[in-house]
């Protein structure tokens, strides 16, 4: 490991330095070949997946994923290592060159060094220790850089998986370096609903509003009692799953978004609102359900039309993320578990408050075994001056080697 770290901290420097920004999904070409050749040049066999029949693969930004495979004496197990390398915006506030990859302090800085190029590197510097220290893998390990998990991941791990590239019939384990804490193993996340409700109401002279019906009176409704009734009820439900950070172990309901009447930089005329419409964000627990929460939301809807009887509304289901668990006593769990006790003699279990592509790999390539761990500070994804600190970035690599050395070997 000692020996492998410059090229470790290189390799995520020269990452960093590939702006590859989601949206609109720029360089994505330039990152997936750079991923690729780095493989090719460690003697990984190399396969390139663009996402073919996806509406956001055009020919400005190509949806290109890569995908390194390292056999072992044997091509069962194998252990799926994923990375996206599609980072956020840099945003405003920033002291560093966010794309320039400087190496200072005992820190790589910038836009993804943290989610998630060091965890990308992680996985790759991971194997290649193993064959330098002279150690042939039992099984086989893959290796993917893939695009577009910022935003759903549909061209990205989830394409693959309805590939079948990654799927139940090949891939026995999968660990996503997401940078969840060098110490912490990720076993899932809580649920997304988005959806938006419309209001109908009936347009009149401003100077007579109780001739009319205003629509954003109607939406005033359902914001009151969504503070009132439904976000109370929320707040008194815990899930079980360890989600960090703890206030959000409860289910939750954001207001994405709204809008009503006329435009408001618009010259204005004394009409009463006939339209208005607003965007949630309901995450949800494992133990709630999507039917459940769908079916609440719908129950508060109706529970106006009966008090308020010109009240309409139409529901519209924006996005729909079903909550992952992995299983308890999952090998994988296990042999990082032991592998962090060796590493750093301490280990803990969290699941997150946002989704990730582990979603992808649980219900559509149907492989439960998958879990996040990797370096980096969950609390520095996304923020100005994003760093992950190089003492991170080895002890990720060292215990991500580790617990490959033991899935390869697992029968599962
Ligand atoms: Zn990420």
């Amino acid at each position: 490991m000692e020996a492998i770290q410059d090229e470790a901290v290189a390799f995520t420097s020269a990452l960093i330095r590939i702006p590859s920004i989601n949206p609109p999904g720029a360089h994505y070409e330039d990152c997936a070949r750079f991923i690729g050749e780095t493989l090719a040049a460690l003697d990984f066999a190399i396969e390139y997946h663009p996402a073919e029949g996806r509406p956001e693969h055009t020919r400005a930004h190509p949806r290109l994923n890569v995908i390194g495979t390292r056999h072992g004496r044997v091509a069962r197990p194998l252990v799926h290592l994923n990375g996206h390398f599609d980072v956020v915006p840099a945003g405003d506030g920033w002291t560093v060159d966010p794309f320039g990859g400087e190496i200072r302090d005992g820190r790589i800085w910038g836009r993804g060094a943290c989610d998630m190029k060091a965890g990308i590197a992680a996985a790759i510097f991971a194997v290649e220790a193993i064959r330098r220290a002279g150690v042939q893998l039992h099984g086989s390990v893959e290796i993917s850089g893939t695009v577009d998990e910022e935003s759903g991941g549909f061209a990205g791990v989830a394409w693959l998986a309805q590939q079948e590239r990654i799927s139940a019939d090949r891939t026995d384990f999968a660990i996503i370096p997401e940078p969840l804490g060098v110490d912490r193993i990720c076993i899932g996340h809580r649920g997304v609903y988005w959806f938006e409700v419309q209001m109908r109401g009936r347009i009149a002279h401003g100077s007579m509003p109780f001739l009319g019906v205003s629509a954003i009176d109607h939406l005033g409704l359902v914001l009151d009692r969504m503070r009132d009734v439904l976000k109370p009820a929320l707040a008194g439900r815990t899930t079980d799953v360890p989600v960090v950070p703890t206030a959000a172990r409860h289910a939750t309901l954001n207001v994405n978004a709204i809008a009503g009447g006329q435009p408001i930089d618009g010259i204005q005329t004394p009409c009463v609102a006939d339209r208005s419409r607003a965007i949630f964000d309901r995450r949800f627990l494992l133990e709630e359900g999507f039917d459940r929460t769908r079916a609440e939301i719908v129950d508060l809807l109706d529970g106006i039309v009966k008090d308020v009887p010109e009240f309409s509304y139409d529901l519209r289901d924006l996005m729909v993320v079903h909550p992952t668990r992995t299983p308890d006593g999952s090998p994988v769990i296990g042999a990082l578990e032991r592998a962090l006790h060796r590493v750093l003699g301490r280990s803990v279990l969290v699941a997150s408050p946002g989704t990730y592509d582990q979603k992808h790999f649980a219900r559509i390539a149907g492989v439960p075994h998958c879990v996040a761990y990797g370096p980096g500070i969950l609390d520095l994804a996304h923020q100005p001056d994003e760093y992950c600190d190089i003492a991170d970035l080895m002890n990720a690599t060292r215990v991500m080697a580790l617990a490959i050395l033991d899935l390869t070997r697992t029968v599962c």
